[in-house]
């Protein structure tokens, strides 16, 4: 790989069907789209023949000498993107005459036909053969597929593993033989989580780092130098399989960086600020929760593969916003996974290579490696192991849902950092969802609300009570409204001041919104209310927003269903006005964006003293003037995405409310702007 922000072109070619000339078009491709590393597909989805064989898979490594020989001497590298580990799907498939692995079994007994238990030790020999080969040939890189994981293997219900070796491991710990009804009931089962639990989460982690060191020690066998990548999907729901992120990319890398392709949500194109949302509560998310020493390559792809699924100008989208991750570049897949090969005449080569000098410049620039500075937003990889079930019938059930923040507070323009340790937080904003709070002691959260200021959710603020905890936010109890119900029509402003250029600004709170609790306080507890839920006979109903003894805000909306999105409802001008305002007043000392829904902020410092700030436009309406309160006095240097990778210097000038940035920002283009404290005042 040459450049700073590498491109990982996936490549697929069916060999003995057009290799030729596929082989001669990468050739070109790699050219004009500035590749870096040519990742190779063997044993691709539509192509795909099972697990494969030896002589199958000898007609790949000839076809990856191939490219690494076309490729030699330019420098740029190849990869292996081996399709398989224990199987995507079953897509009526099953395992061969001479593959004697375990299938993988779901919660109702029902065994897959090709998808295999990663614990079968016949597999895993497989599997660590398979990658041991590859190794041989020196590739950059042999990623291991998304299939590397225990849900999502259709047809099964949900995913696995409840075979018979899995259910002895089961019972085993648990002390007695165990049905799997009667297994999953406990896992299941609502309210404190039973040990069963623990047990599943365990041996699930367990299984999954076992095959990884199968196949991190077969390829650490072979070569010093070959890294070993993970590609993985939504942390929600690896989650509930008990992923140890550290452990498990540590197992695979076996001694070298370990290296994540990181799931973008978005195969298909949808509106820029909705995209951001699934960004935010799922890459960033993961993100967070990777060793810091980590190399980051995003998934960007097409499915199905075409412009029908994704526009150039999307595609240009992604990339620039995935600079928030601060990646060492990005996984790229655009065309048919059939054998078609390239398409040139979707011109994906042309957006490539105009939009690589920004990327460059931004990462060599390292001013998106600083610490990351925002509202704390706290998120636990072990959230599975505590979080409260409601129904007790799906795996799904144990997906956390603790992103909310980090999707609502970037798109109103507030900067915002996920957080793993809350012990460690001094005079910060920290925000809380879901029942994230479930994950430390007293000890740690007496801390937590002693020395910050919180911004909680209606779910949040029920887990504190119920964990006899809510004097912490001068809670006394929580009462649940359901949305729809008629309990509650619309938010108003309660405080006296204008949001939104409005006395007594409303915001809406039905059909597309969510649940709300009605809160008892304590009555030491010093309120100041900023809104209260009034029903449609413009009755009031509870207390809305509050800030409670001037240390937390109480957000009344919760019980969100969706681990990915924000209810459409919440997200609005007068909304995220008052929480800028509350911010303030907590002493929020960071720039936070005027006006301008969907653009988003990500906030970085320096060792220099130096500040900065990534702006991603994902409104589809241009920006004319970039309006940032918390903006210091002075110069700027700014990088703009539509300049290529050269920086400019301005001056901010004062605004009434904050600052402006005297330049435009198109709609999906995004600015980097960098500072340092006492550079000098305008010299205008
Ligand atoms: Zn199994």
């Amino acid at each position: 790989m040459k450049d700073p922000f590498a491109y990982i072109f996936r490549f697929c070619c069916d060999p003995g069907f057009n290799d030729q000339a596929e082989l001669a078009a990468l050739d070109r491709f790699v050219d004009k789209a500035l590749v870096d590393d040519v990742a190779v597909f063997a044993n691709v989805e539509e192509l795909n023949t099972g697990h494969m064989g030896r002589e199958e898979q000898d007609l790949y490594l000839a076809l990856m000498t191939r490219v690494r020989d076309l490729l030699a001497g330019r420098g740029i590298s190849f990869s292996v993107n081996q399709w398989h580990s224990v199987m995507h799907a079953d897509l009526g498939k099953r395992l061969g005459e001479e593959q004697p692995f375990r299938p993988m079994v779901d919660a109702h007994g029902r065994a897959a036909s090709l998808c295999v238990c990663p614990l079968c030790a016949e597999w895993q020999r497989y599997i660590a053969r398979l990658y041991a080969r590859y190794a041989m040939l020196d590739p950059s890189i042999v990623w291991v597929e998304d299939d590397f994981r225990l849900h999502n293997h259709e047809p099964l219900d949900w995913g696995g593993c409840f075979c018979e070796e899995h259910m002895k491991l089961y019972s085993q710990r648990a002390g007695k033989p165990l049905t799997r009804e009667e297994f999953v009931a406990g896992v299941l089962q609502p309210g404190e989580p039973h040990p069963y639990r623990k047990i599943w989460l365990d041996v699930s982690r367990e299984t999954m780092l076992s095959a990884a060191r199968a196949i991190g020690r077969a390829v650490r066998a072979v070569s010093p130098r070959v890294q070993v990548g993970l590609m993985s999907s939504t942390p929600h729901a690896h989650a509930a399989e008990g992923r140890d992120w550290y452990a498990l990319l540590r197992e695979l890398a076996q001694g070298l960086a370990p290296v994540d392709r990181i799931h973008l949500p978005g195969y298909q194109e949808t509106a820029p600020g909705q995209y951001m949302q699934g960004f935010n509560m799922v890459s960033m998310l993961n993100r967070a929760l990777l060793p810091p020493e980590t190399r980051v390559y995003p998934e960007l792809e097409n499915y199905p593969f075409s412009r029908y699924s994704k526009s150039r100008r999307f595609t240009r989208f992604q990339l620039l916003s995935a600079l928030a991750l601060a990646p060492d570049g990005i996984t790229i897949d655009l065309y048919d996974l059939n054998g078609n090969g390239i398409v040139w005449e979707e011109g994906y080569q042309t957006t490539l290579r105009a939009t690589k000098p920004y990327l460059n410049a931004l990462t060599e620039g390292g001013l998106l490696r600083g610490k990351r500075l925002g509202v704390q937003v706290l998120c636990c990889p072990d959230s599975a192991y505590t979080l409260h079930t409601d129904a007790g019938v799906s795996m799904e059930e144990l997906y956390p849902k603790e992103g909310f923040w980090g999707g609502l507070l970037p798109a109103m323009g507030i900067p915002c950092v996920y957080c793993t340790d809350p012990a460690a937080l001094r005079g910060q904003v920290v925000a809380a969802a879901g029942q994230v709070l479930r994950n430390w002691s007293d000890e740690v959260l007496e801390g937590l609300f002693r020395d910050n200021f919180l911004l909680l959710t209606g779910d949040a603020a029920q887990v504190l009570c119920e964990r006899g905890l809510g004097r912490l936010a001068g809670l006394e109890s929580v009462h649940w409204m359901r949305q729809n119900q008629g309990e509650y029509a619309f938010e108003q402003v309660t405080n006296g001041k204008e949001y939104a250029g409005r006395p007594r600004a409303r915001a809406s709170a039905v059909i597309s919104c969510s649940d709300a609790v009605a809160v008892t306080y304590r009555p030491d507890a010093e309120l100041f209310e900023y809104t209260a839920l009034y029903d449609s006979f413009r009755q009031r109903a509870a207390a809305g927003q509050v800030v409670v003894n001037g240390r937390a805000l109480v957000y009344p909306f919760g019980n969100f269903e969706s681990p990915v999105q924000i209810p459409p409802m919440l997200l609005n001008t007068v909304r995220a006005e008052i929480l800028q305002d509350v911010l303030r007043a907590a002493g929020l000392e960071l720039p936070m964006v005027e006006n301008s829904p969907y653009l988003e902020p990500y906030c970085f410092a320096d060792e220099a003293g130096g500040t900065a700030l990534y702006l991603v436009n994902a409104a589809t309406d241009p920006v004319d003037c970039v309006r940032l309160a918390g903006l210091p006095a002075g110069p700027l240097t700014v990088w703009r995405s539509e300049k290529g990778g050269e920086a400019e210097r301005v001056f901010v000038r004062h605004t009434k409310t904050g600052a402006a940035v005297d330049l435009p920002l198109n709609s999906m283009e995004t600015m980097l702007l960098y500072w340092r404290h006492g550079e000098g005042e305008d010299p205008e």
